[in-house]
């Protein structure tokens, strides 16, 4: 649509405003809903059901009484035939109430702490407005509410000939939804007889849901689009995955074992998986991608595995060398820090297939990068990765015949994602559940303790290291500086080298290189370190089971969802293990019932809801939430019990091949680019 300046009483100044706002075009105004209504035209009989609404009253004054002191000029008495009410007012202006008057007056009626009612400063009415009920909506400074409603109804006016109905008539009628126009001229300018219009009105819930259907088709399309390609069709063997499975101490969990039929379904079809595995920390999602990676190199394939860092991708390394090397299946690793020789050879032998299994990080990506027949890749802690880097992996598609065949893809993330947020956020995968632990871990006791008993703490450390384990600190995060952050990390550990003479103390932290790093944890990983001070760098993956004991410092600054990750380090070894929450006083009710939550569950589900709920989903889908944050109408708190819902109306959609998909995506996603690629 034209841009707002195309309207009459717009200039540039308001326009600016209006941008302010996220309103550029005639059309966006349409989607600026209101936060509230007024109802001006219809006078209300006194009683509690008005407390916390604004109202239209017809009151006479009983008594009224002007005030000397504090910040009221004067207070009133009044009452009509059900009930009595107390006015205030302020300031110097407008009429002052008089006793024995009849006044109709409008504005919130609240509760006073006697029970009774109470108005403050109320605005004198001349008589009852017909039909107004007024839209109050968001607006932002310099741009009064008068000013914003006339754009909007003007735009109104113009959508009446402009906008098109793009959800079909049979799907109108069955959800019980108005028309396009209809749920606008509702919720913009609902009439008085109609009463005002709540979130769950068909008008409201039409456009709530036609905005997160737009988003749920855009992904949906992707993955529609993705899996029209050919991949190659691996019928699960098994010989391969049964050995590995026969050299190990431990049977699959029932979760590890129903994920993995759920990818081998996926992996015989000739289209390419797309599938979301999410499984908690030590939930045994290594062991899963070493079954899917078994199928695909047992018939004579390819498979590779990508990590978000040279230290996970070296540690996934040595655990698919220690399992696969036995049976014959040689694992290579791809990083950054080889030296050309080795990385020639490397390179040569995935160009000529003699390499069946690479690990890498990022290095994977890269150009040189050629593969014989790759069929199955496998991203671990997806949340690192943008959907463009794994579009560069899939394009490396195993070519037997000279034909061009997608791999396979395998997402695996240890962020629990709520179900309902999953599904939208990752509609263009399919989804898999890891929802058990293995057997035999031994729950981590949390607690919280101020920052200033540090003394205890440093008798903790002495202890459970004097007794043969090992304990991470974890250092706080410092937004937007790694130096600072990597200066605190290491004056802790000087401090802490001081308290603790006794002890091997080594550190990480986000400015060293991956070598030093590198180096750092893996002399922990052998106890040549008894305590490994590390900011949040160690946070995914790092897997060290002889650590029992945890201390993150900050952490009431912390998001759950990663304090769950971080604590998850520990708690690995059959031993009881323990994490130290500590923060400063003071510390807000909200942070406390956080860290309290910390204490009370090991569900990172749980945990995630929560983080959901408080900071919403931002915190939750990290790179994620491009589209779905920009939502106009929709809030993915509020409406969340919606998004199942649109991505069955989306699926339904593209089953029908509707004509208006497209249409829809661009009214409400703008173009579906901000989802990148599948
Ligand atoms: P994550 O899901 O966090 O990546 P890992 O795959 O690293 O978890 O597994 C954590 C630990 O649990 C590893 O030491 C792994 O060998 C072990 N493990 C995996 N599956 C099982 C199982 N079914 N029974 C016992 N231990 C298991
Ligand atoms: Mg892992």
């Amino acid at each position: 649509m034209d841009p707002v300046d195309r309207l009459t009483g717009v200039g540039s100044r308001v326009a600016a405003q209006l941008s302010r706002l996220s309103i550029n075009t005639i059309g966006d105004l349409l989607w600026h809903l209101p936060i509230r209504y007024e109802n001006r035209g219809q006078i209300q009989p006194l009683g509690p059901h008005l407390i916390g609404q604004s109202a239209l009253i017809r009151v006479t004054i009983d008594e009224a009484r002007a005030l000397r002191h504090g910040k009221a000029r004067l207070v009133a008495q009044g009452h009509d035939d059900t009930g009595e009410i107390t006015l205030w007012q302020f300031g110097r202006f407008g009429p002052t109430l008089a006793a024995g008057q009849q006044y109709l007056l409008y504005g919130e009626v609240r509760t006073n702490a006697h029970g009774g009612l109470e108005m403050a400063q109320p605005e004198l009415m001349q008589s009852a407005q017909h039909d107004a009920i007024l839209a109050v909506y968001p607006t932002t400074e310099g741009l009064s509410q008068i000013k914003l409603r006339a754009c909007i109804d003007q735009a109104l006016g113009i959508a009446l000939h402009d906008l098109e109905e793009l959800i079909p008539a049979h799907i109108r009628r069955s959800e019980g939804w108005p028309g396009i126009l209809a749920a606008l001229q509702r919720v913009h300018a609902p009439r008085l007889s109609e009463g005002i219009p709540l979130r769950n009105d068909p008008a409201f819930v039409r456009l709530i849901v036609e905005e997160l259907l737009a988003h749920m088709l855009a992904l949906r399309l992707k993955h529609h689009e993705f899996v029209q390609n050919r991949a190659p069709s691996l019928s699960p063997g098994g010989r391969l995955y049964r050995n590995l499975l026969d050299s190990l101490s431990f049977e699959p969990t029932r979760a590890q074992a129903r994920v993995l039929q759920e990818i081998h379904d996926d992996l015989a079809r000739p289209a390419p998986m797309l599938r979301l595995v999410q499984g908690d920390v030590g939930s045994g999602k290594t062991l899963v991608a070493a079954g899917a990676a078994l199928t695909a190199i047992e018939q004579g394939y390819q498979a590779a595995l990508m990590a978000p860092t040279a230290l996970l991708a070296e540690q996934h390394h040595r655990n698919f060398s220690q399992w696969l090397a036995p049976l014959g299946v040689s694992v290579h690793l791809l990083s950054g820090q080889q030296s050309a020789a080795e990385r020639r050879a490397n390179l040569a032998a995935l160009a000529d297939g003699s390499a069946k299994m690479v690990i890498g990080t990022h290095a994977l990506f890269q150009e040189q990068v050629r593969f014989d027949r790759l069929a199955l890749v496998i991203v671990d802690e997806q949340h690192r990765f943008g959907v463009h880097q794994r579009l560069a992996l899939s394009d490396k598609g195993a070519r037997p015949d000279g034909e061009s065949l997608r791999p396979h893809q395998l997402v695996m993330t240890a962020t629990p994602i709520p179900r309902t947020l999953a599904m939208s956020a990752y509609a263009d995968l399919d989804l898999s559940i890891i929802d058990e632990l293995p057997p035999g871990r031994s729950p981590i006791t949390t607690a919280l303790i101020r920052a200033d008993r540090r003394d205890e703490l440093i008798e903790r450390i002495s202890s459970v290291c004097n007794s043969g384990r090992q304990a991470y600190w974890v250092c706080p995060l410092i937004e937007d500086s790694e130096r600072i952050e990597a200066q605190a990390a290491e004056s802790t550990t000087a401090a802490l080298r001081e308290s603790l003479p006794h002890l091997r103390i080594g550190l990480v932290h986000g400015r060293m290189n991956s070598a030093e790093k590198n180096r750092e944890m893996a002399r922990f990983k052998a106890h040549e370190y008894d305590l490994l001070v590390a900011t949040t760098v160690i946070e995914v993956g790092v897997d060290v089971p002889n650590a029992s004991l945890m201390i993150i410092e900050n952490a009431d600054r912390m998001g759950l969802a990663q304090l769950h990750q971080l604590r998850g380090r520990v708690g690995r070894g059959a031993t009881a293990s323990f994490c130290i929450l500590l923060f400063d006083e003071p510390i807000s009710d909200k942070a406390r019932t956080r860290l309290s939550l910390m204490r009370e569950t090991q569900d990172g589900f749980r945990l995630a809801e929560a983080d959901l709920a408080q900071r919403g989903p931002g915190e939750i889908l990290g790179t994620r939430q491009t589209g779905l944050a920009r939502l106009r109408v929709a809030d993915l708190i509020q409406d969340a019990h919606w998004l199942a819902h649109a991505r069955d109306l989306a699926d339904a959609l593209i089953a029908e091949n509707d004509p208006n998909t497209s249409a829809l995506i661009r009214r409400w996603v703008g173009s579906a680019q901000q989802y990148g690629q599948v």
